[in-house]
């Protein structure tokens, strides 16, 4: 058995970043990584129009200003493949592959409480034995497909757009469903509708979206970024999710009627995701977002020709951002076109699969192909696949059975030396997902050598703490709009889920004050002593930082 000092999780981003610090620090760090290449959601979705709807320049690397300089985005939102090159490119650029292991899939991680150290076991039977686990395993790493009776007869093709099949799709000639409208729905669905014969998009729920506002980076645009990287990367640490946007500090409901209509046409214009943040209280009044809401309703109608479709498509039910909205280009516009029909599921369900397509209430659909764009098991479905095993056999399955616990988003009492990246308790999907991870990353590399300069073998986080950290984040989202709907934010996206809220709402700067004060004042909620008296560990003080 291979004895490693840190076995990282997952090969996307943050397994990268992980391995290239770590390695940084003179570890012996291994990723160990499922599929047979590298770059994580950004290698499994690579659905048509696939694209980040974080700017380029905000969603790379920040830890090389070598890197920043060389690398050059060749649009405002990078597509997927661009973005996979990028990955690619960094990989070969530090050294990296030989610290990775492809079609490796975790199968098993197995505490060691004798020897303070963990057991990772793979599918195919090979193990090593690390003293840290690290999991960088994604929060959109499990995919979700709806279980329609007639399914498995249905005699066309079947795709999941997080899981595209690594080779070319036609739909020329066909006629194809895609069946959900969040972020991957919307963006395939004005590009497919170019290629096939009929497309047919059914939609559960209605979802607001932003247009992309994409354009290609000019060379001057470029050069000024490069030439100020270092107060725009500052700047988006500085900014509640991550994305540089400074709120609005004038409350929607303060602005005159006249004010509102320019803030909101700015945003409408070119934030895109930043949207949200056009007033300060989109997210915190229902009343201020009843104004977001009228403005972005306004815009979506002025796209969609037809006035029985047109009310079909439009959000409803439930406030602007409290789901996840999507940063589109053209998806309202795609309908317009003869080829696209709706098919409103909420008011005609699908009844079942047949041989030759779909059953809805309404009618049958004949379709060559079905594109699933039902999501994923969010935040918790990938790290609870594996079997891990923590103090006194204890698995996480059953420690997070009724909700994700945690320090700090960061570590759970029961599992010593396990840390995990953005997954729930942190900012993640609710921020700039590159800067969370980059910024956890650091913290962990800090706390390590913290426990190499003491001496400490092993640590752990204590109950008291992760009871802490759970009231805080409550007490955050009860500031907000987002548990006045169902979401993946809350579990509601898979049956049976506990409904918790998972990512930390205070944003990237308060988090991250949180857990530099959490370092200052000596790791409070952590301890240090091994041998199972974790919780003994102190009550960490928290406050709230905007
Ligand atoms: P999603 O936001 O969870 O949307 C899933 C869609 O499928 C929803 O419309 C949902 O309807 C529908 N659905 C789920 N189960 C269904 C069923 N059994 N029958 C019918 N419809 C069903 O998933 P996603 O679009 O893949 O996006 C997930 C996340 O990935 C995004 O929110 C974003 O964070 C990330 N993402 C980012 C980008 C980007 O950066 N541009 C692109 C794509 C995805 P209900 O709403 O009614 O549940």
């Amino acid at each position: 058995m291979e004895t490693v000092d840190i076995l990282i999780v997952g090969a996307g981003f943050a397994g990268l970043r992980a391995l290239h610090t770590f390695r940084s620090q003179g570890r012996h760090a291994l990723v160990i990584e499922a599929s047979d290449g590298i770059g994580g959601v950004w290698r499994h979705n690579a659905y048509p129009g696939a694209r980040c709807d974080v700017e380029s320049y905000d969603y790379s690397y920040s830890f090389s200003p070598e890197l920043e300089q060389e690398w050059r985005w060749s649009e405002r939102y990078a597509t997927q493949p661009e973005i996979l090159r990028y990955i690619e490119h960094v990989a070969d650029r530090f050294g990296l592959r030989d610290g990775i292991l492809l079609r490796t899939r975790m199968a098993s991680a197995v505490y060691d409480e004798a020897a303070d150290r963990w057991t990772v076991s793979s599918e195919d039977g090979r193990s090593w034995s690390a003293r840290h686990l690290m999991l960088c395993m994604g929060q959109l790493s499990a995919p979700k497909s709806p279980n329609y009776p007639g399914l498995a007869d249905y005699r066309g093709e079947v795709l999941h757009s997080g899981d595209w099949p690594n080779k070319p799709v036609s739909y020329a000639g066909k006629r194809v469903g895609i069946i959900g409208t969040g972020s991957s729905g919307m963006q395939m669905t004005p590009v497919i509708a170019q290629q096939a014969d009929h497309l047919v998009v059914f939609q559960r729920t209605a979802n607001f979206s932003i247009p992309a506002a994409n354009a290609p980076v000019t060379e001057a645009e470029d050069h000024a970024v490069k030439a100020a990287y270092a107060a725009r990367r500052e700047q988006a640490r500085n900014s509640p999710t991550g994305l540089g946007f400074k709120p609005n500090r004038v409350s929607a409901l303060d602005a005159s009627a006249q004010d509102r209509e320019a803030v909101y046409e700015a945003a409408w214009n070119r934030l895109g995701f930043g949207f949200a943040l056009a007033y300060y209280d989109i997210l915190l009044s229902r009343a201020a977002n009843d104004t977001a809401v009228d403005f972005i309703r306004r815009k979506i109608a002025s796209k969609i020709d037809d006035p029985v479709l047109r009310e079909k498509l439009m959000p409803k039910g439930h406030p602007f951002a409290s789901r996840r909205p999507s940063v589109d280009s053209g998806y309202f516009e795609a309908f317009n076109r003869p080829n696209v029909e709706l098919a409103d599921i909420r008011e005609a369900p699908i009844q079942r699969f047949t041989p030759s397509g779909i059953e809805t209430a309404a009618k049958h659909h004949d379709l060559d192909m079905v594109i699933l764009a039902t999501g994923f098991d969010v935040f918790t479905g990938s790290l609870l696949k594996p079997r891990i095993v923590g103090r006194r056999g204890v698995t996480l399955r059953d420690k997070w059975a009724d909700g994700p616990t945690s320090h700090l988003g960061v570590a759970v009492a029961g599992f010593p030396n396990m840390l995990i990246v953005c997954g729930p308790g942190s900012p993640s999907l609710l921020s700039n997902v590159l800067l969370s991870t980059e910024e956890q990353i650091d913290w962990f590399s800090r706390l390590l050598r913290h426990l190499d300069d003491k001496g400490i073998h092993a640590f752990e986080v204590g109950v008291e703490a992760e009871r802490t950290w759970a009231e805080h984040i409550a007490e955050r989202v009860r500031e907000t709009l987002y548990m006045t709907t169902d979401s993946y934010y809350n579990g509601a996206e898979v049956s049976g889920k506990p409904r918790v809220f998972m990512p930390y709402s205070g944003g990237v700067r308060g988090y991250r004050r949180l857990l530099e004060r959490c370092e200052a004042e000596g790791y409070t909620g952590f301890d240090f002593s091994g041998g199972g008296s974790a919780a003994k560990a102190a009550r960490p003080a928290l406050a709230s930082h905007g």
